[in-house]
């Protein structure tokens, strides 16, 4: 009976949730040791704004929490001078 109980738990343990595909996390700013991101730099930023035109989570894209406070600074900018899209429909 216990031996089964450690089993289910071991089970539930994988069967996590897995949002869209499987990807090495790691913040790519960081491994490029860049400490601010260009705004115009629209290839580097639209991989981080998924096909609705939002900023892609931290917990998807991997980014960590200094680099996606610039990265979200960065996307606004570049919205405003039209590079990216806002929404798309
Ligand atoms: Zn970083």
């Amino acid at each position: 009976m216990k031996k089964r109980n450690s089993q289910d738990a071991k089970a539930k343990a994988k069967k996590k949730k897995s949002y869209g595909a499987k990807r090495a996390k790691f913040c790519k700013f960081c491994v490029e040791r860049l400490n601010t991101i260009d705004y115009k730099d629209v290839k580097t930023l639209s991989s981080f704004t998924p096909e609705r035109g939002k900023v892609m989570p931290r917990r998807t894209s991997g980014v960590c929490a200094r680099h996606q406070r610039t990265l979200v600074v960065a996307i606004k900018r570049a919205r405003n001078i039209a590079l990216l899209p806002f929404t798309t429909d």
